[in-house]
Order: C-alpha cells, then sequence, then structure tokens
C-alpha cells in the first residue's frame, strides 16, 4: 500500500475551517466589548457547561491541572494529606495533587479499561487519606458507584479528573456529576476543545461554587480583599465564547468519534493478539482516545509509521516510574498492570473529522501487519 495521503492522528483544521467566520466573529466581539477578563462570555460558558454536565455550578479556570488543583484546596485537602488516584493517567494529574500540596498514593488500574482499580482502593487508605481521584482515561468514566460508596462510607472526597472525559456518561450521569468536584480541561486536543488553555471544575454544591470562585481570584470575593489564601486562574473572556460556540457540537463530535470506533471495532475483532478497547456496560465512551493493546506494539507502530499512519503511546511512561517523581519511593513492580499496558498500548488516529477511508486505510494496514508477519 503507498502512502499517498498521510493519515493525520489529530487535527482540529478540519473543523475550524469551515466555521472560521463564526470564530473570528466571536473573537471581535469579546475584542470589541470592553471587557477581556471575567465578564459574560465566561458566566455564559459556566452556565452552559453546568447544563450540559447537569451540575448546578461551574467555574471557569485557565487550565485542567488548575481545575484539579483548585477542586483538592476547595475541599480542604493539602499538606499532610494523601489523595488516592492512578499512576496510568497523564502527568498534569500528579502535579496537580502535588500543587495542593497533598502526596499522591497510586493504585493499579483494569488490564481492559485502563481505569482505576476499584478493589485497590480502600487497601491504600489510611488516616492521611483525604480524597480520591478517579481519571476518566481514554473517554471512559471510573467506575464510579463503588467509589462514591467507599468515599461516603470513609468519610472521604471524590475530585473526577474529567480531562478526557467531557461527554462520557456513567449509567447516565455525565462525567463531573457523581464526585463532589470534577475538573475539566479544554486543551486544544481534547472532546471540546479550546484554541489555547482552559479548564472548569463543576459541583452541585454551591458553597464550594463560591469558594472555587474566591480561589480562583487571588481568594478574594469582592474587591482587594483576600478571604483565604488563593490563585490567578481565570478563564479568559475569548476562550470562553469559543467554548460557548464549540459546546453544542460536542454531542454531534463524539457521534462521530463513536462511528469511527464502531468501525475500527468490527475492522480489528479478531485481529493477531491485538485487544481492542473495552467498554463498561451501562457507560458511554466518548473515544477521546481508540487505543489497542498488543504484545507486538513497536513494531506495529513502526509499521504504520511506514504506511503514513500516525499513532501515538498514551503514555509511554507510568507516572510513578518518572525521575521527577522517584521521591515518592515507587519502583519498577510496585503496578504490574500499569507498567504492562505502558508497554502495549497504541492509540490509533482518532478525531470526529477524521475521513472515514483514513479509518479503513489503518484497518487495512493493521491487518496487513499481522497477516505478514503470521
Ligand atoms: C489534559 C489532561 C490534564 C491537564 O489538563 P491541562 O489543561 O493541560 O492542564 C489532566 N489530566 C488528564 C487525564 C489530561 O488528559
Amino acid at each position: 500500500m503507498s502512502s499517498a495521503e498521510p493519515v493525520r492522528y489529530w487535527d482540529y483544521l478540519a473543523a475550524y475551517e469551515p466555521r472560521r467566520d463564526e470564530y473570528l466573529r466571536a473573537v471581535d466581539r469579546v475584542f470589541s466589548s470592553g471587557r477581556l477578563v471575567m465578564g459574560q462570555e465566561v458566566a455564559a460558558f459556566e452556565e452552559a457547561i453546568a447544563a450540559y454536565c447537569g451540575t448546578g455550578y461551574a467555574v471557569g479556570v485557565n487550565s485542567g491541572t488548575d481545575a484539579l488543583t483548585l477542586a483538592l484546596k476547595a475541599l480542604g485537602v493539602g499538606a499532610g494529606h494523601e489523595v488516592i488516584t492512578v499512576s496510568n493517567t497523564a502527568v498534569p494529574t500528579v502535579a496537580a495533587i502535588r500543587a495542593a500540596g497533598a502526596t499522591p498514593v497510586f493504585v493499579d488500574v483494569e488490564e481492559d479499561t485502563f481505569l482505576i482499580d476499584v478493589s485497590q482502593v480502600e487497601g491504600a487508605m489510611n488516616g492521611r487519606t483525604r480524597c480520591i481521584l478517579p481519571v476518566h482515561l481514554c473517554g471512559q468514566m471510573a467506575d464510579m458507584a463503588p467509589l462514591v460508596e467507599i468515599a461516603k462510607r470513609r468519610g472521604v472526597r471524590i475530585v473526577e479528573d474529567c480531562a478526557q472525559a467531557c461527554g462520557a456518561s456513567y449509567r447516565g450521569n455525565r462525567a463531573g456529576s457523581l464526585g463532589d468536584i470534577g475538573a475539566f480541561s479544554f486543551y486544544p486536543t481534547k472532546v471540546l476543545g479550546a484554541f489555547g488553555d482552559a479548564g472548569v471544575m463543576t459541583t452541585a454544591d454551591p458553597e464550594l461554587a463560591a469558594r472555587l470562585r474566591r480561589l480562583r481570584f487571588y481568594g478574594m470575593e469582592g474587591s482587594y480583599y483576600a478571604e483565604e489564601e488563593g490563585f490567578n486562574s481565570r478563564l479568559d473572556e475569548v476562550q470562553a465564547a469559543l467554548l460557548s460556540l464549540a459546546l453544542p457540537g460536542v454531542e454531534r463530535a463524539v457521534e462521530k468519534r463513536r462511528e469511527l470506533a464502531e468501525l475500527y471495532d468490527q475492522g480489528l475483532a479478531g485481529v493477531g493478539d491485538l485487544a481492542l478497547p473495552a467498554v463498561r456496560e451501562g457507560c458511554r465512551h466518548q473515544f477521546y482516545l481508540y487505543t489497542v493493546r498488543t504484545g507486538r506494539r513497536d513494531e506495529l507502530q513502526e509499521y504504520l509509521r511506514g504506511e503514513g499512519i500516525e499513532t501515538r503511546i498514551n503514555y509511554p511512561h507510568p507516572v510513578h516510574l518518572m525521575r521527577g517523581y522517584a521521591f515518592l519511593g515507587y519502583r519498577e513492580g510496585d503496578l504490574p498492570v500499569t507498567e504492562r499496558l505502558a508497554r502495549s498500548i497504541l492509540s490509533l488516529p482518532m478525531y470526529p473529522e477524521l475521513p472515514r477511508r483514513h479509518a479503513e486505510k489503518v484497518v487495512e494496514a493493521v491487518r496487513a501487519f499481522f497477516r505478514g508477519s503470521r
């Protein structure tokens, strides 16, 4: 197969081009409004995203990392406290726990969904545990029902890392609506993406929402007076306006992702030693990532590269084995499933505008790889 037309892993231009005028008009509307920060655009987006997630409140911030950090702070999680989470995640999950002053405690993940292994959570708890921080990785939510039950019974809080899960749901509940606070990133590659950095925190609790608003604005309520120590983490008016334009398209985008996932599922079933993404019953996977597993991952990636097909590894290094987190004291072998996944996972091209013929080319190339080497 020749690779005349490269198959991109991700691309936002195909979504931007047809709506360019709308986006540019929104930017001009903000620039001409006389108000560049903390104005009507942020308030309008917060209302819209809270409605979408089915939470009463949403508070905009400047990144997903800050959303996680401020969520922990608002729940009183800080120095001397432990937060149970996974190492099979993006570095910012862990960076945010440290930024809040707390210590991450890692448990392993389920091999087929890549999500937190709930059966390990209670064993990792002790008197310092204050919070469980499940990561809804790849577009599917962690098994929330037992987590909520454990948190209630043990008197700890839950912050959901929803950076990869906008549009996902669990038994009819949207990501960000089952924990005490949901933390979203709108980094451009995410399912709802801004044109730069942006994030939001969702909650059903009006007092928590008020505290989150304070924390993002130097701890101030009115002007020039801090009620508590805070941060500067504002969502700016331009990003909010652009996000408000993009939000109504999320459902359609998720449907397109699910159609592409279906195409991959059908084309790749039973091929070689490939394991396809597992979807938990009663859950809506939005396929932020379509991640397969194979014992011959590096060879397959190399072969696809030769065919002009971009792929990614999300993520090649578990956080607990990174030099930057060596001080936490974990060693190779501590989280066997997480470590095995890092060696076997591969994410195939996936974005709503990915042409079907590109997805078909991916299927053909993967099949050819396994055929050729039988
Ligand atoms: C992207 C991401 C974040 C961080 O979001 P930023 O907006 O880049 O700060 C956190 N957690 C996960 C799982 C992510 O994928």
